[in-house]
């Protein structure tokens, strides 16, 4: 089935107003050379409602880049509820990012639990699955991959995946500049949707997987040219407007 590309940017904690007004200038200006692949940008969350602001009337489509699993908002200092992220203009929002994992402790059941809240709240969750490298090195990677897919797939079902994506991040690759080959992430990536085939062939076909660590534009299009990579989550890349909007050339 032909899935539609997907780019997504993920900041960080990364950007101030006047970066982010001149990175938003020049993806705005740019994006219309691509239309058949969708565009998106997850700025830190403060700075959300300033550059869905700036992106109005362009294709590009802004996204959170966590959320707190509580589907109701209340008492929980410090947290932002999806209903908040919809409000600014967010379609969608990162879940189970490897730093979150890593650095914050979220565990699978947790992040399934945002995922669940993401889709309640009318956002587009990216379920962030990766492997580290010592298990990749102790031939793990399938097992990490089936782990991190099926808590999401025992709270959430199959036909959460008819409105989400996945994104195979392997963790190792990073912000380290050692990319997947794109047989690694063919491999990964036909996995985890021969996973859901197991449930539904039809939505297994439809979902799409984004590949996420160390893209550039020097090797986008080996990665995108995948017949299972459907685009990438783009990290440190997604901060120079010109490397950006050439791993959007290439997802093209
Ligand atoms: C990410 O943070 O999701 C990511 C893929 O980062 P980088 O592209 O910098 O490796």
């Amino acid at each position: 089935m032909a899935r539609r590309a997907l780019v997504a940017g993920n900041w960080k904690m990364n950007g101030s107003r006047d970066s982010n007004a001149s990175l938003i200038h020049d993806i705005v200006l740019d994006v219309r050379k691509y239309p058949d692949i969708d565009v998106l940008v997850c700025p830190p969350a403060i700075y959300l409602e300033s550059v869905g602001r700036q992106l109005e009337g362009s294709p590009v489509q802004l996204g959170g880049q966590n959320l707190c699993e509580q589907e109701k908002p209340g008492a929980f200092t410090g947290e932002i509820h999806g209903g908040m992220l919809r409000d600014v203009g967010c379609s969608h929002v990162i879940v189970g990012h490897s730093e979150r994992r890593a650095l914050y402790g979220e565990g699978d059941d947790r992040v399934a639990a945002k995922f669940r809240t993401a889709q309640i709240c009318g956002l587009i969750p990216i379920l962030c699955v990766g492997e580290s490298l010592a298990e990749r090195e102790n031939g793990q990677t399938e097992s990490v991959l089936a782990r991190q897919l099926q808590a999401v797939l025992d709270r959430c079902g199959i036909e959460a995946f008819r409105r989400a994506v996945i994104a195979y991040e392997p963790v190792w690759a990073i912000g380290t500049g050692r990319t997947a080959t794109p047989e690694q992430a063919q491999q990964a990536h036909a996995f985890l949707r021969d996973r859901l085939a197991r449930s539904d062939a039809k939505i297994a076909s439809s979902v799409r997987i984004l590949y996420g660590g160390s893209v550039k534009a020097e090797n986008a299009g080996a990665l995108f040219g995948c017949p299972d990579v459907d685009g990438g989550l783009i990290g440190g890349a997604s901060l120079k407007s010109v490397e950006f909007m050439a791993i959007c050339a290439a997802a093209q």
